[in-house]
């Protein structure tokens, strides 16, 4: 009997990536096309179309048998697979891309956001395995969040559930794409780190990174540049703790969860936020949460969501045959 495979697709702003998953999680193979999505939602339809098709021929000669699809993309995902907003996929908006993924490839999809494939991927496979309710927490141009309890990923009412990177932590901070201020992206995501540097820098603050202020600042740098011992890249870091710390004390008292997993570029600096996190986490939280409450990195990179999406699309096939039995 061939293997039974999936097909977990990760879209981004900028590149699609799809791959052949099996079961128990491993990358079989994985293939990537620019998502280009200026280019119009048939021509981009017709490139992930490519994609799987692709797939699907390499698990014909391996004798392997796709049984279903799975898709993380950046957004509110309807619980039916509708891209409801998607900030930067926006000629999306209102598609209905589970069934459009259906009706062109004649297989079960499975559409969802692309946080919460994350989550759902180390849920499975990953940092998260261990804990019955975890948040995890994506620290990436943005911060995005995905929430799992009792072992069930939890989208909402909506699929909108998670944002964590929308939690207040300053009334009247720095102004946030979404339309409010002060929000946790502001300050740990990569571009709030860029952006505390920024404005230290403009107060005048000494920094090795002076030259890049204007330009190709990253936090790729911001780190380089705090493992040096630069104090203004260490303040970027430690606010960006501060902040993080803030929103986990609340998460601590109102959900008492067994984890947190922090994943994302910047989480590669996590031992320089740590501590400012622990501290300002551990000062205002209850006690009895915040010790039960386990952060650590994640464990799957940047192939999370390719296998949490999978991993998803898995879980409703499930699903269907339990309820048709
Ligand atoms: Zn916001």
């Amino acid at each position: 009997m061939s293997q039974e495979v999936l097909i977990g697709i990760d879209l981004g702003g900028t590149n699609c990536r799809a791959a052949l998953v099996s079961l128990s999680g491993e990358i079989i193979v994985l293939n990537k096309v620019p998502t280009k999505i200026n280019e119009g939602r048939n021509p981009f339809l017709g490139r992930i179309f490519r994609l799987c098709a692709d797939l699907f021929n390499f698990a014909a000669k391996e004798d392997m048998q796709v049984i279903g699809i799975g898709m993380g993309a950046a957004g509110v995902i309807s619980p039916t697979g509708v891209v409801t907003v998607s900030p930067n996929l926006s000629i999306l908006n209102g598609l209905p891309l589970e069934d459009a993924l259906e009706e062109a490839l004649g297989l079960p999809a499975t559409v969802t956001n692309d946080a919460n494939a994350i989550a759902w991927g180390e849920a499975q496979f990953g940092a998260g395995r261990n804990f019955n309710s975890f948040l995890t927490i994506t620290l990436g141009t943005g911060v995005g969040g995905g929430l799992v309890l009792g072992k069930q990923l939890w989208k909402g009412a909506d699929g909108s559930a998670g944002e964590i990177g929308h939690f207040v932590v300053e009334p009247q901070g720095r102004l946030c794409r979404c339309g409010s201020r002060g929000c946790l992206e502001q300050y740990a995501s990569a571009t709030g780190i860029v952006k505390t540097v920024q404005e230290l820098a403009g107060e005048g603050q000494q920094t090795v990174l002076e030259n890049l202020i204007d330009g190709e600042l990253s936090s790729i740098k911001v780190s380089e540049a705090a493992r040096i011992g630069d104090q203004v890249a260490l303040a970027a870091f430690k606010e960006a703790g501060i902040r993080l710390g803030q929103v986990l004390a609340s998460v601590a008292n109102l959900l008492n969860l067994d984890g947190v997993v922090i994943t994302g570029g910047p989480s590669e600096s996590l031992d320089l936020i740590r501590p400012a996190m622990i501290q300002e986490a551990k000062s205002r939280a209850f006690e009895i949460p915040f010790k039960r409450m386990v952060i650590v990195r994640g464990e799957l990179g940047d192939e999370a969501g390719i296998l949490g999406a999978a991993g998803l699309a898995y879980e409703e096939l499930k699903n269907k045959k339990r309820d048709s039995s």
